[in-house]
């Protein structure tokens, strides 16, 4: 994975004289290169998520680390050397770190499915120059779907903001900005029941949870941010999960099998935030370094 985790695990890897190869099967920065604005990062006031996944990638690229564009099919990781198995080519290593985020919760709507990039997108930044002058929803209340509302409040005519309580999740200062907004509608203690069209969506029925009264809004996308899920498919199964399905880490950024490692947003960790994952990288690449020295690898 080549998210903030990954990145700073190959910097930190390859300043300790490491071989290292990253694999990332999109964009370098992962989620962060499709956020609209970084605010809490130190040492930037604010910045665009590329900007900053763009820099931390110059970083890796500056010390010469190996990247491959490759998808992960499989991983075999109980053995000495480690077997990534890509669709393009096979790597081995002495240690892996796992540190391939999460990915985007669907609402489970059912022809949801046959609406992706027909009106159901799962990311503000990548999909609402599409939208421009139209009207869009967005569901969730965590910080994803606030700084989504504000993203596409400065593109689209309406937005909809969808959450099904009347408290949001996200932080106050970015839910004070979504209520002063004047095209953004609040649309609370209300869940989505049924997506409708033709060929693309035209509107999107949601219902109240209080009242039960069910409400037809019309409009030309919806914005699914209701959180992140690991994506562990390809994962070896002997790495330990825990219940809810992220890959367990210790202090160490360590896992229950020997020279494998967790960094970022899909390990069990408290906090999903970039520098959080850095942090996890950082010290993941160190203690892999440790590993190969003390087992003469
Ligand atoms: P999140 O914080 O988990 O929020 C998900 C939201 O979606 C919650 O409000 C939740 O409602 C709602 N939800 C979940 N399942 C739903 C369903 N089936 N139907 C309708 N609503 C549903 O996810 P996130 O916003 O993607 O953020 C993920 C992590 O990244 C968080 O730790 C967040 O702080 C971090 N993040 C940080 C920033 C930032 O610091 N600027 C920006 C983006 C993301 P309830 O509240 O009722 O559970």
């Amino acid at each position: 994975g080549g998210g903030p985790g990954g990145m700073t695990a190959a910097i930190y890897a390859k300043r300790a004289g490491m071989d290292v190869i990253m694999i990332e099967k999109g964009l370098p920065g992962g989620a962060v290169a499709t956020t609209y604005e970084v605010a809490n990062y130190p040492g930037f006031i604010t910045i665009s998520g590329m900007d900053l996944s763009v820099k931390m990638f110059e970083q890796v690229q500056a010390l010469g680390v190996e990247v491959a564009f490759d998808e992960v099919k499989s991983t075999n990781l109980t053995e000495k050397i480690k077997t990534v198995t890509c669709f393009g080519e096979e790597y081995k290593g002495k240690t892996v770190l796992i540190t391939m985020g999460a990915a985007a919760r669907r609402l489970n709507l059912e022809n949801e499915r046959q609406y992706i990039g027909r009106g159901i997108s799962y990311c503000a930044t990548c999909d609402g120059a599409l939208f421009k002058e139209k009207t869009v929803a967005v569901v969730g209340g965590g910080n994803s779907a606030l700084e989504d509302a504000l993203y596409l409040s400065n593109l689209a005519k309406k937005v909809y903001l969808i959450h099904r309580r009347d408290e949001f999740r996200g932080e106050e200062i970015l839910a004070k900005q979504v209520r002063e907004t004047a095209n953004i509608e609040l649309v609370l203690n209300s869940v989505p029941v049924k997506l409708t069209g033709d060929t693309v969506v035209k509107s999107l029925d949601v219902q109240n949870k209080i009242t039960n009264e069910v409400r037809t809004l019309d409009l030309d996308g919806v914005f699914v941010a209701i959180g992140r899920g690991p994506d562990t498919e390809v994962v070896d199964k002997n790495v330990k999960l825990n219940e809810g399905g992220y890959i367990i880490g210790d202090e160490n950024m360590q896992t229950n099998l020997e020279g494998v490692y967790v960094a970022g947003d899909i390990r069990n960790t408290p906090l999903r935030q970039i520098v959080c994952a850095c942090s996890d990288g950082a010290i993941a690449a160190t203690k892999a370094f440790e590993y190969i020295k003390r087992n003469k690898l």
